[in-house]
């Protein structure tokens, strides 16, 4: 049974006052939660009193991106051992805005990717097509293609530690959700590609969840496909009562 993990993107938002009073409202509302991962990805600048805040509780820490080298001249970034070390267990690669504002490809993907399980953090690799591509009937040939380039050279054992986001680009941001069918498409394909590169047992293995545009009404009939094993949700995520929500709406505890 693959474990539902719900995960916050908080993006460039959030001053570490504020982070931190979003992560103890979530402790407050969650800490009942014991049947779903949960992940917050807050901004670098916060993610050291955030751990703090979520130390020893059942929320994850994560980070929005990293370099692939461990040190070095590479001005304004951030490696791998750097936000272990400040308690992240999580890291989210490869995400849409990455890829269309800062040049991000497959093959960086891979690279961090590689460094992120070195320092044995959890890579939550985003994949996805824009509308551009849906409309044009490339949607498949994106994801094989980012799949497949940005998991290159992964050992099946590797690959059981990693998750999958798939984030259709037309349903970032814009109040757009893909149709719980849509969805399941997509999530079915991916199944089927991580099976082709790494056989039946790791792709059963393998967390695939859903982006875009996911609120409190919208999880539960996302969650029910075959293949949907949990969402990163942006907008939702900074704010207390939605994320909340969202996390509720998958456990069987409920409120
Ligand atoms: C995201 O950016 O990962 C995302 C899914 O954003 P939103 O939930 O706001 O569509």
């Amino acid at each position: 049974m693959r474990k539902v993990i719900i995960a916050g993107n908080w993006k460039m938002n959030k001053t570490t006052t504020e982070a931190i009073e979003l992560a103890n409202g979530l402790k407050r509302e969650l800490y009942k939660i014991d049947d779903i991962g949960i992940v917050i990805c807050p901004p670098f600048t916060a993610i050291d009193e955030v751990a703090e805040v979520v130390y020893e509780s059942n929320i994850g820490l994560g980070a929005q991106n990293i370099h692939w080298e461990d040190a070095g001249a590479f001005t304004g970034e951030v490696s791998a051992p750097m936000i272990k070390e400040l308690g992240c267990v999580y890291v989210i690669l490869g995400h849409s805005e990455r890829r269309q504002y800062f040049h991000e490809t497959n093959e960086t993907v891979d690279k961090k990717l590689k460094s992120a399980l070195k320092h044995g953090l959890t890579p939550i690799v985003c994949v996805g097509e824009s509308l551009e591509e849906r409309e044009g009937g490339r949607t498949f040939d994106v994801i094989r293609d980012h799949v497949t380039n940005s998991l290159e050279g992964l050992t099946p054992e590797d690959a059981k530690k990693i998750i999958i986001a798939y984030e259709p680009v037309w349903a970032i941001g814009t109040g757009k959700t893909a149709t719980p069918e849509q969805a399941q498409e997509v999530h079915a394909f991916i199944r089927g590609l991580l099976t082709e590169l790494f056989g039946r047992e790791t792709a059963e293995e393998i967390t695939i969840q859903y982006g875009g545009s996911v609120k409190p009404g919208n999880i539960v009939e996302l969650i029910n496909q075959k293949d949907i094993d949990g969402a990163l949700v942006g907008g939702a995520s900074l704010d207390v009562k939605s994320f909340s929500e969202i996390v509720k709406n998958c456990s069987r505890k409920g409120a």
